[in-house]
């Protein structure tokens, strides 16, 4: 595995090897679900490529970039040891050097949700995603479900900038009790670990209600909000449209049940999703591949 810190040097490496290219950013800091995308990526392309850098844009001050877990060497043996062909691990002044000042837009999809709670998050993680893409132009980009409305940003950025990478969604990694695995698992007490499997309980709960027929989004959530257990609190529990994440009221399908409970400062971020009646998922079904009405975007305010 080659391992390059500049954009330029991994654009020169990426060029060179056989197509197509798929490829996996990360945060670093691995567990089985950022593996399971490797292994999916590595199945599915000729070539694969991993990248680790902890975006600063995308982190809101006061949140966690200081104290995020880093582990170079480790993630860079079990990367390598999954077939991994380049590992692309950019320097943070090479990422943004003095005077940087380009960033995406995202519109009000960035501004929802998670967005509403991290003004400038999506932004920055768009931003940096272009970048990566730029530097690799993979054939395919592979994220997780478990950040869904992640994967709506770039579905939506990569399309509005008419990048021709394909976006692959794969289903989220969890743990045998149902809590979805996470670089930020490692921040929880042993009671916040014992009560962090109720997140995706109460998700499921809201999830079936919809599936059993629930047209009321407070019928649905009540479903759900009793079963999170203390320390964790609840920071939201919605359901919403797959491609705006604009709550739904009445519910219509399909749809995600989104949701983030607190442990301690810690933020824990679980989604469900709610075919519609196609029984097409709305995240994990590429776009191509859904009925055009739904692959139409939301217009901007
Ligand atoms: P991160 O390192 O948190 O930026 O995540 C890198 C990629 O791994 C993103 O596409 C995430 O959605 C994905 N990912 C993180 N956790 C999981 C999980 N439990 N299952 C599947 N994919 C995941």
């Amino acid at each position: 595995m080659q391992v390059v810190r500049t954009p330029g040097s991994a654009r020169a490496i990426a060029r060179t090897l056989p197509r197509p290219v798929g490829f996996v950013p990360t945060m670093g800091a691995l567990h089985e679900g950022h593996l399971a995308l490797v292994d999916r990526a590595k199945a599915e392309n000729a070539s694969t490529v991993a990248s680790i850098f902890v975006n600063p844009l995308q982190f809101g001050v006061g949140e966690d970039f200081a104290r995020y877990p880093r582990g170079f060497e480790r993630d860079a043996e079990l990367l390598s040891s999954h077939g991994v062909d380049l590992l692309y691990a950019p320097a943070p002044e090479r990422m943004y050097p003095p005077g940087f000042a380009s960033a995406l837009d995202v519109g009000s999809l960035g501004a929802r949700i998670e967005g509403e709670r991290r003004p400038g998050h999506f932004a920055g993680v768009a931003t940096v995603v272009v970048k990566l893409l730029h530097a690799i132009e993979p054939t395919s980009l592979y994220l997780g479900q478990k950040d869904a409305q992640q994967t709506a940003v770039i579905r939506a950025a990569t399309r509005d900038l008419d990048m021709a990478t394909n976006i692959v969604v794969a289903p989220t990694v969890r743990e045998a009790d149902g809590l979805a695995l996470s670089s930020r698992n490692g921040y929880l007490g042993t009671e916040e670990r014992a009560a962090a499997p109720s997140l995706y309980r109460a998700v499921r709960a809201v999830a079936d209600a919809v599936l059993g027929g629930e047209r009321d989004p407070r019928k649905a959530r009540s479903a759900g909000l009793d079963l999170l257990e203390p320390p964790l609190r609840w920071d939201y529990l919605e359901i919403v449209d797959p491609l705006a994440f604009a709550p739904l009221d009445p519910l219509t399908r399909p749809a995600v049940v989104v949701a983030v409970a607190f442990a301690g400062s810690t933020r824990l971020l679980d989604n469900v999703t709610i075919p519609g009646a196609d029984g097409i998922d709305p995240i994990l079904t590429p776009l191509r591949l859904r009925p055009l009405a739904a692959a139409v975007l939301p217009a901007r305010p």
